[in-house]
Formats: structure tokens, sequence, C-alpha cells
């Protein structure tokens, strides 16, 4: 980021809140209670509306309207979110990202130590 960035563009924006998304997985429980289960619904919805982009929020919305959002444990939501992204990647035209990996890039770390 360069002093003159502000305020955030799309893509600032876009990898910010995924990198916040992806954390919220990485640290959701594996065995949510009911409690956790309907904050992530709330959040998520609440999300779909305000979120600062309009038209990606639009996008997001449809999408939520579509594929059934999963919050039953760490690696359903997880897995839910890494599609979501992917959805907007393929929309981009930019590379999918391999779903068996999410935990990797966002709670474990790679193997090899990298972090990116
Ligand atoms: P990002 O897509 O921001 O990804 C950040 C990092 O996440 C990557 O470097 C990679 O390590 C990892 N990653 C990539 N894919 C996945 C995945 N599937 N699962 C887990 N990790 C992954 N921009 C628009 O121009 N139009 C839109 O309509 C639009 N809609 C958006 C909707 C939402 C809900 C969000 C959060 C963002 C949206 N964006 C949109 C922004 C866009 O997705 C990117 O954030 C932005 O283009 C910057 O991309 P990037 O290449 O830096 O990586």
């Amino acid at each position: 980021a360069t002093p003159n960035d502000c305020p955030a563009d799309v893509e600032t924006l876009g990898r910010s809140t995924w990198t916040l998304l992806h954390s919220i997985a990485a640290t959701y429980p594996k065995d949510p209670s009911p409690t956790q289960q309907s904050d992530l619904r709330t959040f998520l919805g609440a999300f779909s509306r305000l979120y600062p982009c309009w038209v990606c929020a639009d996008d997001f919305q449809t999408y939520m309207a579509k594929e059934q959002l999963a919050v039953g444990s760490r690696d359903e939501f997880g897995k839910w979110l890494c599609e979501a992204h992917n959805a907007v990647n393929t929309k981009l035209g930019k590379d999918t990202f391999d779903c068996n990996k999410w935990e990797e890039r966002w709670r474990t770390g790679w193997k090899d130590g990298r972090c990116d």
C-alpha cells in the first residue's frame, strides 16, 4: 500500500476482506454451538448487504441465494467460503484455488513454511 491509496479501492478492500472472512473460517469451531452458527449466518447476511462495493455485494447476495450457506462446522464453512471466493475468481478471470488447501493457506500455514 502506498500513502496515496486511501480510501481503499476494490482490490485492496477485497484482499483485506477475504483475509478477514477466511480467518473467521480458520477460527470457527469444528463443532459450533447453535449461537455460533446463527451468529455466522447473521454476520454473512448483513455483510452481503453492507459490503461497500455494490456490484460485488449484489453478486454475493445472488451467490448466497443460490448456494446454501454451510455453517455446521469449520470444514463446511471453510469449503463453502473457498467456493464462494472461487466464483469471484472465475468472474474476474483469475485462477481458481484448490479448496482442499484452504486450511493450509489460512489456518495451519503451508507445509513448506511459506505463508502466501
Ligand atoms: P484475492 O482474490 O483478494 O485473494 C487473496 C488471497 O486469497 C490470494 O492471494 C490467495 O492466496 C487466497 N485465495 C484465492 N482464492 C481463494 C479461495 N477460493 N479460497 C481461499 N483462499 C483463496 N472485485 C471485483 O472487481 N468485482 C467483484 O464483483 C468482486 N466481488 C467481490 C466479492 C466479495 C465478497 C469480496 C470479498 C471481494 C470481491 N472482489 C470483487 C474483490 C476480488 O475478489 C479480489 O479481492 C481483488 O480483485 C484482489 O484480488 P487478489 O488477486 O489480490 O486476490
